[in-house]
């Protein structure tokens, strides 16, 4: 055990591991403020400043905190979090267990969420068979369907199952972009410890008990990345792992893949994912405006899901943008103040200039806050994320320099980038807040 308050010698080396893994901001924002102020035997202790580094570290760097500490190789396996003047290690507590469960998956992605009808009736059982008896009759499942049917939202649902019900199974999810985007990282560097990543990484994805792909359809006309995942494919199969895919497209239709993955994926259980019809997306707007809290009057849920061939995501996209209108003019829900709601959508559709007033009002409006609350100075959470927010949306839609959009919301310049990057990592590894974003770009810009 080390002597007390001197941990430099081994907490210096696993800091120069972190700077090589985060961001800059992320290194002089977060680990820089961290404190090393035990050892618990293979435990380093780290103190921060408050609950919401921890949080964040937690959510967000607590991976790279371990690849470092295990790079690093000062005879220390793992860390936990203790906030400055509480007692007693939190956050990353209980460090028994024997791997990190996923935190990427959105919580509303589950099966009570998700509406059964008779375009998703198959796929929604064969979903639910595999989450509740994994590596049984469906494996691999396959599932395939146009952009916005829930085919995210039921795998995840799965990962959410299991992860809940079977904590002792290891979930990974991933998207096929995500997966792509480390495995090219891997292959094209020199540096050898980035290629010990490399294996790492193989090994990783290699000892997941259900491994879950989102939109596979990203690997295509990628060979390398093709290679790696057939390998990881036929590992987990033959260890008799589950191993659930999603696509656009069913496999026979994804020229661009290699014959063998073809095959493979064909040999497990295709579903398809079609459109709702009417009543189906009536109970689908019905659930969500329930997930909003909100009542919508039968005759507008009708008026909303008349048009028929849409995607539940458009029809979500409808039902938020109506409710919204609802609550910035302080009118009760009818079908005419739907049908201004969203032929202004239509009408006016891109052409109408952003501004900065445009964002700050709907970023105010979508998180029931007010514009003075924006501009202001509260530190509390509920008006700082929406706060950064605006900034990130506002350096995202608008083509003026930095230091005006800092001026428009009284922040200087290095705030605005803190928040700008802040909000593009959330949104990377946070589908709550990634969606929030969405749906507010999409109120902006009147889609
Ligand atoms: P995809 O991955 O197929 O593009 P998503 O799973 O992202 O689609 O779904 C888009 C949105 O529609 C999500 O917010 C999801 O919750 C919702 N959704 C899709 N199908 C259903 C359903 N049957 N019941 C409830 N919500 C659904
Ligand atoms: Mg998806």
């Amino acid at each position: 055990m080390a002597e007390k308050g001197n941990f430099d010698f081994i907490y210096n080396p696993i800091l120069e591991k972190m700077r090589e893994l985060v961001t800059p901001i992320n290194y002089s924002t977060y680990i820089e403020k961290l404190v090393p102020v035990d050892i618990d035997g293979r435990f380093i202790i780290l103190e921060t400043p408050t609950e919401l580094f921890a949080k964040y570290i937690t959510g967000v760097l607590a991976d790279k905190m371990r690849e470092a500490i295990i790079k690093a190789d000062v005879g220390i396996s793992d860390f936990r979090l203790v906030v400055e003047g509480s007692e007693g290690y939190s956050y990353n507590a209980p460090t028994e267990e024997k791997f990190e469960q996923p935190s990427n998956l959105n919580p509303k992605y589950t099966f009570e969420n998700f509406v059964v009808g008779k375009n998703n009736d198959f796929v929604y059982a064969a979903a639910l068979s595999v989450a509740e008896d994994p590596a049984g009759i469906y494996n691999p499942l396959f599932i395939y369907g146009g952009t916005g049917l829930g085919k995210t939202h039921l795998i995840q649902a799965i990962a959410n199952k299991i992860v809940t019900e079977k904590p002792d199974l290891k979930v990974i999810y991933v998207t096929s972009e995500q997966f792509t985007n480390e495995i090219i990282d891997n292959m094209f560097t020199r540096k050898p410890d980035v290629r010990d990543k490399g294996s790492r990484l193989r090994q990783y994805y290699r000892s997941a008990d259900i491994l879950i792909v989102d939109d596979i359809q990203f690997i295509k006309n990628k060979k390398a990345v093709q290679e790696e995942f057939f390998h990881t494919f036929n590992e987990l199969v033959a260890k008799g792992k589950q191993i659930v895919i999603s696509s656009d497209q069913p496999p026979k239709d994804l020229p661009d893949l290699e014959e063998r993955l073809r095959t493979r994926f064909s040999g497990g259980l295709l579903f398809d994912i079609l459109p709702p019809n009417f009543e189906t997306k009536i109970a689908i707007l019905k659930k969500k405006a329930l997930e909003k809290k909100c009542i919508v009057p039968d005759e507008v849920l009708n008026f909303l899901a008349q048009d028929s061939g849409d995607d539940v995501r458009t029809l979500e996209g409808r039902l938020a943008k109506v409710i919204f209108a609802s609550k910035l003019h302080e009118e009760p829900l009818s079908i005419a103040l739907a049908r201004n709601a969203l032929s202004e959508a239509i009408s006016e559709g891109g052409k109408e200039e952003i501004t900065p007033a445009n964002i700050i009002g709907a970023v105010a409006g979508y998180f029931h806050i007010t514009k003075n609350d924006i501009l202001g100075k509260s530190k509390k959470k509920e008006i700082v994320l929406p706060r950064q927010i605006c900034c990130y949306l506002m350096c995202e839609l608008l083509t003026i320099p930095l230091d005006s959009t800092g001026k428009e919301l009284g922040r200087d310049h290095t705030t605005i980038i803190y928040s700008r990057n802040k909000i593009s990592e959330l949104c990377r590894v946070n589908d709550k807040i990634a969606k929030d974003v969405d749906d507010i770009k999409n109120i902006i810009l009147k889609k």
